[in-house]
């Protein structure tokens, strides 16, 4: 008998008010053909792998049959986008529904680049193969690194070309994600909703993301509170190993904590706080350094969303918010600062630790060295040759270090382990991401990126095979540049 391929549907977010979505038909495409299939992520949702390639899930995946018991829809939202404020939608991605895993978790089954939907405005609705694959990548490289994330179940092939600056092969991803609420989505609910709606979209994401006693507190500061969290924490991760969004509107920060929307992301390499990979950042909104800072922005902006919610009397409510949102800068820095104690093997805490850390950045800074390389050579005990490891100013900061370890009871060998822990031996270098790109699309040869995949599957293994995927590009004239949008 022929396998099922094991959906289980629950669709809470239809449930919620019509003005949250919008029921679409399908746009079939002329021949789909699987090219990844996420067989992990597959097996966590209780998927049957062999059932996912037979021609119904293929068709499925392409956005060209309704799987048993979806419902697809788009989703509306409204978003800061570089600070302006504007409706948009799902332009290019449908929702299926929440499948419910054997382990009764819920995840949104969503695809991208999946056709035109009411919220597509000038767009096609497509998505071209490259960046389809490039944000399999770079999103099994976060889930690996411990980063929460949205994955990718998988990718097919249209069999149609979509126009670009080129023709390009066009392609469809099937995202999951523990949901797809946003902070764009209160702010289109405070604008275009009445306050009934944004309070039964508030209560749906306590519920569905913050299940608490609440007891008598008050239910929507506790839910910016969590948000707050969660983006703290998130973003310190971000930085801890490098990693630049590249486009941090606001309709892109989950209410979750999880990293989503893989457009012009790209991790940095040489260490430099300005750095931006975005071909349309022009200003730097979105650089490496301001990352914490646009986390807070954002997250003040979920709160005047909520204002009608946090207090019936407006002064209150902002007086409230307010005190809340301040706490941000704080959870941030807590987050990050334990884990730059841990990327250099620290276990206790000291005052000067800031200073510390600070002063190895900079020096990353002044010697232009490799950001993760140099956490690498620090904890293997590798520091000489490079420019920096020869400064006498490093050799001076790695006195330091080195006394500041002797001032903790945990011996070396215990630092170095917590260092390998921390450290990530690979990243998704970009020109390692571009080759295996280039392979797949050009070549429709997917061994290179399947070999990427596998090294960054484990990232904190320091195997032998990772340290080709540790070197940095032969050096070229043109910054490495990324896109939104194709
Ligand atoms: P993003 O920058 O990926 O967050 O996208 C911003 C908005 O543009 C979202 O509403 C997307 O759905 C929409 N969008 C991006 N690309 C397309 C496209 N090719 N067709 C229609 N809408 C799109
Ligand atoms: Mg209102
Ligand atoms: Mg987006």
């Amino acid at each position: 008998m022929k396998k099922t391929i094991g959906w289980h549907f629950d669709n809470s977010y239809v449930r919620l008010p019509s003005i949250f979505y919008s029921d679409i038909s399908l746009n079939p495409v002329r021949s789909p053909k699987l090219v990844l299939l996420n067989e992990a992520v597959a097996t966590s949702l209780g998927l049957d792998i062999e059932a996912l390639q037979d021609e119904e899930a293929v068709a499925i995946l392409a956005g060209s049959k309704i799987p048993e018991g979806g419902e697809p829809i788009a989703q509306a939202y409204a978003g800061h986008q570089f600070g302006h404020f504007n409706m948009l939608g799902d332009g290019r991605a449908l929702l299926y529904g929440e499948q419910i895993t054997p382990h009764n978790e819920r995840y949104d089954i969503a695809l991208k680049g999946s056709g035109r939907t009411p919220y597509s405005r000038g767009g096609d609705g497509r998505a071209a193969l490259g960046p389809m694959l490039r944000e399999y990548i770079i999103s099994e490289a976060m889930y690996a690194l411990g980063i929460p994330t949205s994955r990718c179940l998988a990718v097919v092939t249209t069999g149609e070309t979509i126009m670009r600056e080129t023709e390009l092969p066009g392609a469809i991803v099937t995202r999951i994600a523990s949901s797809h609420l946003r902070v764009g989505t209160f702010q289109f609910a405070a604008n275009w909703g009445t306050d009934e709606e944004l309070q039964l979209l508030a209560d749906y994401a306590l519920e569905r993301h913050f299940q608490a006693d609440l007891g008598d507190q008050n239910r929507y500061l506790y839910l910016l509170q969590e948000v707050i969290k969660k983006q703290a924490s998130l973003i310190a991760k971000w930085q801890l190993v490098g990693f630049i969004h590249g486009v941090m509107n606001t309709d892109n920060m989950t209410i979750s904590g999880e990293t989503i929307d893989y457009g012009p992301c790209a991790f940095m390499d040489t260490y430099d706080p300005a750095t931006v990979f975005s071909s349309i950042d022009h200003q730097g909104r979105y650089a490496y350094g301001n990352q914490p800072n646009i986390g807070g922005w954002n997250v003040t902006r979920l709160a005047e969303a909520l204002l009608p919610l946090i207090h019936e009397d407006q002064e209150e409510a902002i007086q409230l918010a307010q005190d809340v949102l301040q706490q941000y800068p704080q959870l941030y820095t807590q987050n990050w600062m334990k884990g730059m104690r841990a990327k250099l093997g620290l276990f206790t805490e000291e005052q000067e630790d800031a200073a510390l850390i600070e002063e190895l950045l900079q020096l990353m800074q002044q010697y232009k060295a490799d950001y993760t390389n140099t956490f690498i050579a620090l904890t293997f005990d590798q520091v000489n040759e490079s420019e920096l490891f020869t400064a006498s100013a490093f050799k001076e900061w790695y006195q330091k270090w080195q006394a500041r370890l002797e001032r903790q009871q945990q011996t070396k060998e215990m630092s170095q382990q917590v260092m390998q822990q921390h450290n990530p031996a690979v990243i998704p270098r970009n020109h390692r991401v571009e080759e295996a790109l280039e392979a797949a699309v050009e070549r429709g040869d997917y061994s290179v990126m399947n070999n990427l995949l596998k090294v960054l599957a484990q990232p904190y293994a320091h195997t032998k095979e990772q340290q080709n995927y540790a070197s940095l590009p032969e050096s070229c004239s043109q910054p490495y540049r990324t896109f939104c949008g194709t």
